[in-house]
C-alpha cells in the first residue's frame, strides 16, 4: 500500500498508479466474508443452496446496502402528488429523503417538499409532541391539506412520543386525515418500512367493506420514475383497462381512498407492495397478480396474465396484436444492441427479487452473462427462480455490504453492475461500468421502449471508450 501513500501526497507516474489499482483490486478480491454473513452469500449450484439465508435482519457491523426503516416507509408513500409528509425527527432524516424519487406527476407538486420537525437536545430530554402539533398547526394554516402524514425516526422510537395521539387529536381539530407511519430508523430493515407505509395507505383507504365495485384496476407498486407510470396505463388503455389508482407514482389522495372499488390488483414491486396487495385481497376482496413491465419476456407474459385474469376474449385479442407490434417495431434495434453486447458480463444488485428476476432475463436476451446478482430485500421464492435461471457458479448474495459487493464484481471479471446511488461508486472506483436502476433515474426502463433505451444504456456504458483508459 506504499504507492497509495504516495499517490496521496505526490504526483506519481501513470506505471505507477496502475500498479496502485492493480493492488488495491488484488486486496479486495482476497477480502473474506464476516463469519455470520457466509450463509447469505453462494455460488450458484442447481443442487445446493436449500440454506441460503435472506428475508432476516442485517448483520450488526457488516456495514448493508439496505436503507432504514423510515427510508424504507418515505420511498413509498412521497409520490402521493398531494399529500404533506411531516418527518418528526432530526432534520437530517428528512434531508436524506428530500425529493429522492425521480416520480413525475401530472397534477400537484406538493410531494416534492420535505417537512420537519427538526428535534434538539432539549426535545430529546423534554419530548417532542408539542413541537410536532406546533408543525401541523402551521401546516394547516398556510396550506391548508386534505392529508398529512406523519413519519416516527429513530430519536422519536427511543423517547417514545406518542405520535398516534398527536395525529388523533389533529384529526379531530381540523377534520382532515394525519396518518402517523410507525417508521423508527432501527426497528427492522427497509422491508419493515414497507409494510408501514402500506399500513398507513390501508389507513387512508378505511376498512369498510365496499360493495360499490368498478370494473377498473389498480396498478400497485410503480412510483412513475421518469414517467414509467404513464407509459403501462397507455399500455393499459389501449386493452380498454381502466385503472383507478396508481400505487403510488403519479397518484393523489381520493385516487387511493377509491382504490377498494377495484376489481383487480396487478403488482409491480412485489417488495413493497405484496404485502399491501394482500391486505386488499382480505378486507376488500381483491385478488391480485404479481406482474413486470421490466424486458421484452416479461412484459408479454404480464400482459397476457392480466388478460386471463379479466377473462375478456376481446382483451386478450387486442394484447396478442399489441404485442406483435410492439415486438417487431423494436427488433432491429435490439439485433443491433445484442451484437454490441453478447459476451459480457453483468453484476446485479438492486432493491427487491422481482426486479433482479427480470434484469438476468433481460441480459440473457442481450447476449449477456450474469455472473453476480444479489438483493436488499429479496425473498426465498425470489432467490429460488434467481437460482434456476442463473448459471451455474453465479454469485448469488442478499443483504450485500460493499465489500463483498467489489469482492465478487473483481472475483468474477464483471464488465457492468446495475444497481442504485450506493452502488455507483463502487463500481466507478473499480473501473467497472454502471447502471442506475433505481429511482433516481431519469429515463424510462419498463415497456417495451425501455427495453430498447436500457439495451441503449447498457451498451453506451460497458463500451465506452473511457475503459481503455481506466
Ligand atoms: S430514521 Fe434513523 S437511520 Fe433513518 S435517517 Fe433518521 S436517524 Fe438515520
Amino acid at each position: 500500500m506504499e504507492n497509495v501513500k504516495k499517490d496521496y501526497y505526490n504526483k506519481i507516474t501513470i506505471d505507477e498508479c496502475l500498479e496502485t489499482v492493480d493492488e488495491i483490486k488484488y486486496e479486495k478480491k482476497r477480502i473474506d466474508l464476516i463469519k455470520e454473513r457466509e450463509a447469505s452469500v453462494c455460488y450458484n449450484s442447481k443442487n445446493k443452496g436449500e440454506n441460503f439465508k435472506c428475508d432476516a435482519e442485517s448483520v450488526s457491523g457488516s456495514v448493508s446496502q439496505r436503507a432504514c426503516v423510515y427510508c424504507g416507509a418515505r420511498v413509498v408513500l412521497n409520490p402521493i402528488t398531494d399529500a404533506y409528509h411531516i418527518v418528526h425527527g432530526p432534520i437530517g432524516c428528512a434531508s436524506y429523503t428530500w425529493d429522492i424519487r425521480g416520480s413525475l406527476s401530472s397534477g400537484e407538486e406538493v410531494y416534492r417538499n420535505s417537512f420537519s420537525t427538526d428535534l434538539r437536545e432539549t426535545d430529546v430530554i423534554f419530548g417532542g409532541e408539542k413541537k410536532l402539533s406546533g408543525a401541523i398547526d402551521e401546516i394547516v394554516e398556510k396550506y391548508k391539506p386534505k392529508v398529512i402524514f406523519i413519519y416516527s425516526t429513530c430519536i422519536v422510537g427511543v423517547i417514545g412520543d406518542d405520535i398516534d395521539a398527536v395525529c388523533r387529536e389533529a384529526e379531530k381539530k381540523y377534520s382532515i386525515r394525519v396518518i402517523p407511519v410507525k417508521s423508527p430508523g432501527f426497528a427492522g430493515n427497509k422491508s419493515t418500512g414497507y409494510k408501514a407505509a402500506c399500513n398507513a395507505i390501508i389507513n387512508l383507504m378505511s376498512t369498510k367493506k365496499v360493495i360499490d365495485k368498478r370494473n377498473a384496476i389498480n396498478y400497485l407498486g410503480d412510483f412513475n420514475l421518469a414517467g414509467e407510470a404513464w407509459i403501462i396505463s397507455d399500455y393499459l388503455k389501449r386493452m380498454e383497462i381502466d385503472i383507478i389508482a396508481k400505487i403510488t407514482g403519479d397518484s393523489t389522495c381520493s385516487d387511493l381512498m377509491n382504490a377498494p372499488m377495484a376489481r383487480l390488483n396487478i403488482v409491480q414491486c412485489a417488495g413493497s407492495m405484496t404485502y399491501l396487495a394482500k391486505q386488499m385481497e382480505e378486507i376488500y376482496d381483491i385478488p391480485f397478480l404479481k406482474v413486470s413491465f421490466y424486458g421484452i419476456q416479461d412484459i408479454k407474459n404480464s400482459l397476457f396474465q392480466i388478460a386471463d385474469a379479466i377473462g375478456n376474449e376481446k382483451v386478450k385479442e387486442k394484447v396478442r396484436k399489441f404485442v406483435e407490434e410492439e415486438e417487431r417495431k423494436i427488433e432491429k434495434e435490439l439485433e443491433y444492441y445484442r451484437s454490441r453486447l453478447t459476451g459480457k458480463k453483468a453484476a446485479i444488485f438492486v432493491g427487491g427479487g422481482f426486479k433482479a428476476i427480470s434484469l438476468i432475463k433481460q441480459f440473457n436476451d442481450l447476449g449477456m452473462e450474469t455472473v453476480m446478482v444479489g438483493t436488499q430485500t429479496g425473498k426465498p421464492e425470489d432467490y429460488e427462480i434467481i437460482r434456476s435461471i442463473s448459471n451455474e457458479g453465479t454469485v448469488i448474495l442478499d443483504d450485500a455490504n460493499p465489500a463483498e459487493l467489489e469482492k465478487f464484481m473483481l472475483e468474477k471479471g464483471a464488465d457492468i453492475l446495475v444497481g442504485g446511488v450506493k452502488e455507483r461508486p463502487l463500481a466507478y472506483k473499480l473501473g467497472v461500468a454502471f447502471c442506475d436502476h433505481n429511482h433516481e433515474r431519469k429515463h424510462a426502463l419498463c415497456g417495451f421502449e425501455g427495453a430498447v433505451n436500457f439495451a441503449m444504456e447498457i451498451d453506451l456504458t460497458v463500451n465506452s471508450p473511457v475503459w481503455n483508459y481506466v
